[in-house]
């Protein structure tokens, strides 16, 4: 049996300092906005790369606040446009339409799955203010011609960094590349908490202060109200998990690397196509929160792996602008996404898994190959 991702494994993988973790917290009495969101965010500030870290509640809130600060600071308008990765996670859509922005969905490259520059273009309008940007499944988004893209139409750049803890464009971390990020803490990401848990990270003071205000209440001195905020806190426990887990995240991001490539070099079934980074392996750019092949015959694929004990996912089976929350889009033809939706599958990914399951993984995979 090998699982898509084993949460109890990793966080066993940590103890005896977890538990010892949460107990510290336990003992101080003081749960929230205290000592330890504030060595978490300097600790994730300076590894990110930026100069401010404000924890929030999850990943979903700390896409809307950067929006909503932007707007509170009148750098954004209602009914701006924001350029957006079609075949996103919902998450980065709803925070654009919560702050009565519009997502204007770009295909994505079907060679790796992030934003096609070359898609942007015909995109632009006299309202486009913004680009978000995703790196999806763990690939830095960035390269030259987006730089040249945001550069030529003065576009904000803000970055979705929720399945890219720790990756790299060029020599810098991606969540460090524009005016702000978004990180998310959800357990099964790269960075995982125990429970929710996000972060904003930003170089601009003015955005950092608004941000963290309006995460709380829009408060920054007690019963002192600035802006209509809402309450959006990362734990001081949640803190303590993470701080702990930040130091190991380099060398767990490594070992996912090293699963990448086995899984790159070892698998041969014809029907599957590999990740694009299988054939351009010189870089650390890519931090496998997913490996994600595609196939025609995906559903069938999913079913013959299953019945080998093989859990797999679908990240994701309907695209947003294919949902029901969205039928305003529902009938927008974007075939690039609705093909990735269709054919793609995440294999067993996770920095615990043992040499014996990754192979397991290969072997079965490409026996099913031998079999059709
Ligand atoms: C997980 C995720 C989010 C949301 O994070 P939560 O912490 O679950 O709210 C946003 N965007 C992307 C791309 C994600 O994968």
């Amino acid at each position: 049996m090998v699982k898509f991702l084993d949460l109890k494994t990793i966080n066993d993988s940590f103890e005896p300092d977890l538990s010892r973790a949460i107990k510290r917290v336990l003992n101080t009495g003081w749960y929230l906005l205290g000592n330890e969101v504030k060595a978490f965010e300097e600790e994730y500030a300076d590894f990110i790369g930026t100069k401010h870290c404000i924890g929030v509640a999850n990943g979903l809130d700390a896409l809307r606040l950067i929006l909503k600060a932007n707007i509170i600071l009148g750098r954004l308008q209602k009914g701006d446009e924001i350029i957006v990765p079609a075949n996103t996670y919902i998450a980065t859509i709803l925070a654009i339409t919560d702050n009565q922005l519009v997502p204007v969905f770009v295909e994505p490259d079907i060679a790796n799955y992030n934003i096609d520059p070359h898609r942007i273009e015909g995109k632009i309008t006299r309202q486009t203010k913004g680009i978000m940007l995703v790196h999806l499944y763990g690939q830095n988004a960035m390269n030259t011609k987006m730089q040249e893209i945001i550069e030529k139409y003065n576009l904000q750049l803000f970055e979705d960094n929720a399945q890219a803890s720790g990756a790299f464009f060029e020599n810098r971390r991606t969540g460090s590349l524009g005016h702000a990020a978004a990180h998310s803490f959800y357990p099964g990401k790269n960075l995982g908490a125990l429970g929710d848990g996000g972060a904003v990270t930003t170089d601009d003071d003015e955005l950092e202060e608004v941000t963290r205000a309006i995460a709380n209440y829009g408060s920054s001195q007690k019963y002192m109200n600035e802006y209509q905020g809402l309450n959006s806190r990362l734990d001081e426990i949640q803190a303590a998990i993470l701080r702990l887990k930040l130091n190991r995240l380099d060398s767990d991001n490594k070992r996912r690397l090293d699963i990448a490539r086995y899984y790159c070099e070892h698998i041969n079934n014809p029907e599957i196509t590999l990740p694009y980074y299988c054939f351009n392996d010189s870089n650390p750019e890519h931090v496998w929160h997913l490996f994600v092949v595609r196939a025609r015959n995906r559903d069938q694929l999913q079913k013959f792996l299953s019945g080998k004990g093989i859990q797999t996912l679908v990240h994701y089976p309907i695209p947003p602008h294919k949902q029901k929350a969205y039928k305003e889009w529902n009938k927008i033809n974007l075939p690039v996404t609705e093909q990735i939706h269709n054919e793609v599958l995440s294999l067993p990914m996770s920095q615990m898994m043992t040499n014996a399951k990754v192979n397991a993984v290969v072997e079965i995979l490409n026996q099913q190959n031998r079999k059709c």
